[in-house]
């Protein structure tokens, strides 16, 4: 297999493009495409602040290292620790590492101190699936934290593979409010307490984030979240991937009809209202966060009734 470009041994091959590169052009090929998407989407403005949420994973860590290269000045780091015992403590060192080596500024939130628990204690009271706790708290307090840091935007790590993923999950639960909310830019009103969110690594493959994080020899996690088996992300993903490995560019495939199709619903106006509660946007009148904040609490004051 030789690099298509200066025909030396390629180190990686890109079905779906139809392509393969040595290491030196694959580096070129995928931080061009990055930048490319990013430019295309106007994803970021000379005045953007941007606040990079950063789990420690690699995609996260590839994309902090990719915005701080090209809007000096303009990123900063945010960590939402979601309280995983045997897992989170040590992605958060990694993040810690990182940060400081390339000088970013960086601030760390966790649902112990901003919602008044952590997923394991969630998870040992509440009987639905761990991901959709995670996500709705993560979601919450990365808006908030962002807002704090005076965010203009809140970038996530989200690659090719896991847009493909949402993009099915979304039809496969009619989750038709978070499907056309979706995109490079995602959410579609313009408030001040909503930060929106740029996704760069969008039509790059995790595949290849994979390998520009190992030739770029950045500090790599071995952990894997114990909650994982539980996610129905994870079905997808198997699903898609086995799909893929006959049908190269069937995750591009299904990114690119989605943006097609979407591009007209992308005009239509939603409504955002605040939370009666806690007042963060949200779309219904009691937000996500608080239901199941409360449902908690039911239990623990239920539990403590039993003991008595
Ligand atoms: Fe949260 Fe689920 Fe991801 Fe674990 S796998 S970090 S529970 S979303």
């Amino acid at each position: 297999m030789k690099c298509s470009i200066c025909k030396e041994k390629a180190v990686i091959e890109l079905n779906y493009l139809k392509k393969a590169f040595c290491k030196e052009h694959f580096i070129d090929s995928f931080e061009e495409r990055v930048k490319k998407h990013v430019e295309k989407n106007k994803l970021v403005d000379k005045n953007d602040k941007i606040v990079v949420g950063v789990s420690g994973g690699k995609d996260s860590l590839t994309m902090l290292y990719l915005l701080n290269k090209w809007y000096p000045g303009q990123v900063s780091a945010l960590t939402v620790d979601e309280g995983i015992k045997n897992y989170r403590e040590h992605t958060i060192k990694i993040v810690e590492k990182f940060v400081k080596e390339w000088g970013i500024n960086y601030k760390k939130l966790s649902f112990k101190e901003g919602i008044g628990f952590s997923l394991d204690e969630i998870c040992k009271k509440l009987e639905g699936i761990p991901c959709s706790y995670c996500g709705v708290f993560r979601r919450y307090l990365l808006n908030k934290g962002a807002r704090e840091m005076k965010a203009t935007k809140i970038a996530i790590g989200h690659n090719l593979d896991d847009e493909a993923q949402s993009i099915m999950m979304n039809l496969f639960q009619h989750g038709l409010q978070r499907f056309v909310r979706m995109g490079p830019l995602s959410g579609v009103v313009d408030n001040e307490k909503f930060i929106r969110r740029i996704k760069p690594l969008r039509e790059i493959t995790e595949k290849e984030t994979r390998a520009y994080f190992f030739i770029k020899k950045f500090p790599h996690d071995i952990w894997e979240c114990p909650y994982m088996q539980f996610a129905f992300r994870h079905n997808i993903r198997k699903m898609l991937n086995d799909y893929e490995k006959d049908n190269s560019g069937t995750k591009a495939n299904i990114v690119k009809s989605y943006d097609s199709f979407i591009k007209k619903f992308k005009k239509t106006k939603y409504n955002i209202v605040f939370c009666e509660k806690c007042k963060e946007p949200t779309s219904s009148n009691i937000c996500r966060a608080c239901i199941i904040k409360e449902e908690f609490y039911e239990r623990t004051r239920n539990k403590g009734k039993t003991k008595n």
